[in-house]
């Protein structure tokens, strides 16, 4: 249970003063849905508003806070004038500024004849002091209200600082006294104060040194953030170790038929991949190990070999991947594997007739199905395995430890595979997994040519529809993605939906478009039309970057890769040469290239190696920048800033080891206060692996 004291924390944003369910929506996209999350929006820069000249001592361009007289208002005869409050003290006059303004609310909020605070930007405008749109009018009593330094907070479009500076200092007073959860001689060490005084703290700043992430407040908060992550895997795992674990030994016999089928070799590391996985299936203790490639590096070939390992034993092995396209994409590949090796296979996901489901799911109960790939569908309660002893996780970046655990908790003793392809640098991986098993695929498949990667700007759009036309003429195939621009979902698919019409009418009846709001059956039309090449040109918005397989595709476009980060230039590229032909990128920019944007897009001419472009990665976003984790799904740190806090990163990993030795149920004093800290940062997960109590 959540403790008590958390509660008003965990209520709506719209329980704020100020925000209703308009401006809720905003912050919502902002900062998250709930009052917690507000906290962990901490300033991004101040403004000082002690500067309180006389008027005549206002410089233009400073922020001043200024204490006037209201004389007179000129309301202008025309809405596109300027309306003017003429305001003054003892040394000169000021005129206050406000274009569309309202005589009735301005004439309440500047009542002539009065005395009012006044603080903004001071201008010069032909020769009078003048301020436009004032940040802040209030009456003398308040003056010490806003005669300090203010925080200023990141926006987003429509919403103002204001209403948000107001909100996020009502969610830090709900913000309890909590009992302490960090160790005390740490803290000590670190000259740490208690949560809540540095969360007051880290909102107040009164330095723009205050806003580093290595203030004191600021990297308590990190530590904090980094501590429940790190706590929250060292529990779940430490929670699947004491479930017994089973040694899972295959004898080879299915693998070696399934290898016979394949039209190539393994690579070498598949090979090594595929031995420590059997390995350590064949120990008792359960496993949990990541199995990290490159798109296209083969990691699925050496999945199913694990789970033909499994059927090897007696059990049955489950894959689930993170969408529907995926999960039958990796159905298609493994099918003719499976059948070669005389190994019953069965597809489940949400789509499945009713009488299918039943069929598969009593398959799956009674264990005559050897082998499910599938999507969440995997997870729900209705689904009983026989005997499953592997789970692997397709993870593309796109399932939370949650969801792991659901599909391993399936049977008493499951392996755990999870595939992911983003190769991930190591603090980032530390972050994301803890302490973890890895297996690493290195090198592509042979056979692979290099992909001619080039950068062009988007004026030269018509340029590269011709060379296209040229392209597909000698039986090429072109995925062309667009990519999400606006934060809203319809137009970005409006765009790509017109890249279509233009393209489709150059070329008819050769080109399809795939986007994440199509339904299941028109999606595998469609891509079934592209990989058999009836289609010649396929128009993605991003849903291809999750592991599109077509081989013969050898042609990438991709509008706007400005907008993309590395590495999912890197995954979209990775659809690319994959069979034996040779392969171009075309990267499509709008200018003016920002610097960042200018060297992802150097990297990318540069290199096709994931390892090298993943470190670039974090060297260009400094590991500060939160968006590109979040594309990438990693752990979204709030606070914690990879890059600055990368020891405290390794503290927080040591302590959570720690604290899951000694009282791996959190029931000491610290412990509970620990359940509080795993609650704020939303690891439920984590605390419902505790034993009751
Ligand atoms: P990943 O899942 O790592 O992106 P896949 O397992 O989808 O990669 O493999 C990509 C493609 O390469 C598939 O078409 C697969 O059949 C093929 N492939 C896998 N291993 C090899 C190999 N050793 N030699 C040649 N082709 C391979
Ligand atoms: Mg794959």
């Amino acid at each position: 249970m959540r403790p008590q004291s958390l509660t008003p924390l965990f209520a709506q944003v719209t329980s704020l003063p100020g925000i209703g369910p308009r401006l809720g929506k905003l912050v919502e996209r902002l900062a998250g849905p709930l009052v917690v999350d507000l906290l962990w929006h901490l300033p991004s820069a101040i403004i000082d508003r002690r500067n309180a000249p006389e008027v005549a001592q206002a410089r233009a361009g400073e922020v001043a806070t200024l204490t006037v007289t209201i004389d007179e208002h000129h309301v202008p005869h025309s809405p596109r004038q300027p309306y003017r409050v003429w305001c003054s003290d003892e040394t000169g006059k000021l005129c206050v500024t406000y274009f569309n303004g309202r005589e009735d609310y301005l004439k309440k909020l500047l009542p002539p004849g009065e005395i009012r605070v006044i603080s903004g930007k001071i201008e010069l405008y032909q020769g009078e002091v003048q301020m436009t749109h004032p940040d802040h009018v209030v009456p003398l009593e308040e003056r010490d209200s806003i005669l300090r330094v203010e925080p200023v907070y990141g926006l987003t479009a429509g919403l103002t600082q204001r209403p948000l500076q107001k909100a996020i200092t009502a969610a830090v007073a709900l913000s309890p006294e909590l009992p302490e959860w960090q160790d005390p001689a740490y803290l000590k060490k670190q000259k740490w104060e208690a949560w809540k005084a540095s969360l007051t703290q880290a909102h107040a700043p009164a330095e723009v040194t205050d806003l580093s992430p290595l203030t004191p407040a600021r990297a308590r908060l990190a530590f904090d953030e980094l501590l429940a992550s790190q706590l929250a895997i060292a529990l779940v795992r430490h929670h699947n170790r004491t479930l017994a674990g089973r040694a899972v030994k295959g004898d080879g016999s299915l693998q070696k038929r399934a290898l016979a089928a394949l039209p190539f070799q393994l690579t070498a590391s598949q090979l090594l991949a595929n031995a420590e996985i059997a390995a350590d299936m064949a120990k008792p203790e359960r496993m949990v190990r990541l199995l990290q490639g490159d798109v296209g590096s083969g990691k699925t070939l050496v999945a199913f070999l694990a789970m033909l390992t499994a059927v090897e034993a007696g059990a049955q092995a489950a894959m689930m991947a993170p969408t529907e396209l995926l999960a039958r994409q990796h159905y298609a590949t493994i099918a003719p594997l499976a059948e070669a090796a005389g190994v019953t296979i069965a597809l489940l996901t949400g789509r499945d007739s009713q009488n299918q489901k039943k069929a598969t799911l009593r398959g799956l109960a009674e264990g005559h199905i050897e082998i499910v790939v599938g999507t969440h569908a995997l997870v729900q309660d209705d689904v009983e395995f026989a005997d499953l002893a592997l789970a692997v996780v397709d993870e593309q970046h796109r399932f939370g430890v949650h969801q792991r655990m659901a599909l391993s908790s399936k049977a008493a003793a499951v392996d755990l595979l999870v595939m992911t392809a983003t190769p991930i640098p190591r603090t980032l991986m530390l972050a994301a997994y803890g302490d973890l098993d890895v297996s690493k695929l290195t090198e592509k498949p042979a056979g692979r040519q290099p992909i001619d990667t080039r950068t062009l700007p988007i004026e030269r759009i018509g340029e590269v529809v011709q060379a296209v036309g040229r392209m597909i003429s000698t039986g090429a195939r072109v995925y062309w993605v667009c990519p999400l621009i606006e934060e809203s979902e319809d137009v970005d698919l409006a765009n790509a939906e017109e890249r279509f019409r233009t393209l489709d009418a150059r070329y008819p009846g050769k080109v399809g478009l795939l986007h994440g709001r199509l339904k299941g059956p028109e999606r595998e039309a469609t891509m079934n039309a592209f990989a058999t090449g009836t289609l010649s040109i396929l128009v993605a918005t991003t849903v291809i970057e999750v592991g599109v397989d077509v081989p013969a595709a050898t042609v990438m476009v991709i509008e706007h890769a400005e907008r993309f980060g590395l590495a999912q230039l890197h995954q979209l590229r990775g659809r690319v040469g994959r069979g034996v032909d040779k392969s171009t990128c075309l990267l499509l920019y709008a200018q003016p290239l920002g610097e960042t944007a200018k060297s992802r897009l150097a990297i990318m001419r540069e290199t096709e190696d994931g390892f090298r472009i993943a470190e670039e990665d974090l060297k260009l976003r400094g590991g500060g920048e939160l968006l590109g984790t979040r594309q990438s799904g990693l752990p979204d740190m709030r606070l914690a800033d990879l890059g600055a806090h990368a020891e405290l990163l390794e503290a927080a990993r040591d302590d959570a080891r720690l604290i899951v030795d000694r009282d791996p149920d959190l029931e000491s004093e610290r412990g509970k206060a620990l359940r509080a800290l795993l609650y704020l940062f939303r690891r439920d997960d984590a605390v419902r692996t505790l034993r009751a109590g």
